[in-house]
């Protein structure tokens, strides 16, 4: 089986459907989505829409997809972020907000793969730091999992005395060759708003039969997304940002 791993799509359709380009349906089976699929970005009900159609296996929920659909307050967002999910609650159809609130917390196991948001043990919390891996890493309930939320693709494992970090090549594609008696937390990176320097679309392609993953990067439309979000009046920063994936 093979498996299309997006998280953090965040309401960016030019990067989504660059995305949904490349990985071409003939090379995934399953579509799996690890939450924030709206949020900062300007185009939050085409975003739905468009995750809607690809009939993903499993979608869990992020933090910006509860606020943005009224399930939670934005306590704890910062203003940007705060404004983006007033603004995004306000243009989602009742349609798509329906949608949005149905959504299920991570964590989910999905076949022989976990998924979550944030982390296996809350779906609000970072992973950033090896030492939150590792903690992580103890109550997976899988030997794979996927996780979002810090837009940084990254992998981190552990064997029963080793831990390290795999820290993906910033030009290729990194291949990770799974390797029986590890456990792995992997996060492919945020679609449509990168944090790790590289402003370029991630994502992540699993394949169960080979036991392999691949973090993917892909260029899109970066400056039709950002004049989207000054035209529709969200913060200038959040179109900032995407042209430096930071
Ligand atoms: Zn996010």
């Amino acid at each position: 089986m093979r498996y299309l791993v997006l998280s953090d799509i965040h309401a960016n359709l030019e990067a989504l459907e660059a995305v949904v380009a490349i990985a071409r349906p003939q090379d995934f089976d399953r579509v799996l989505i690890l939450g924030d699929i709206v949020g900062y970005g300007a185009d939050p009900n085409a975003v739905v829409d468009r995750v809607r159609s690809l009939h993903a296996h499993a979608i869990i929920r992020g933090n910006h997809d509860k606020v943005a659909s009224g399930v939670e307050s934005a306590e704890g967002f910062n203003q940007a972020a705060r404004f983006a999910a007033m603004w995004t609650l306000e243009q989602l159809t009742p349609d798509n907000r329906d949608f949005l609130t149905s959504l299920p917390a991570g964590p989910l196991v999905v076949d022989d793969v976990e998924i979550c948001h944030g982390s296996p043990d809350d779906e609000d919390e970072y992973v950033f730091e090896p030492v939150d891996a590792i903690e992580s890493l103890r109550g997976t309930q899988r030997p794979l999992c996927f996780f979002g939320h810090t837009h940084v693709a990254i992998g981190y494992w552990m064997s029963a005395d080793t831990f390290d970090v795999i820290v993906p090549a910033s030009e290729a594609d990194t291949e990770i060759e799974l390797v029986a008696e590890r456990r792995y937390m992997i996060n492919p990176g945020s679609v449509g708003q990168p944090r790790d320097g590289d402003p370029r679309a991630a994502f992540g392609i699993f394949d169960s039969a080979t036991n392999k993953v691949l973090l993917r990067r892909v260029p899109y439309d970066v400056s039709s997304a950002q004049a989207k979000i000054v035209k529709a009046g969200l913060p200038e920063g959040l179109a900032r940002r995407l042209g430096v994936g930071k």
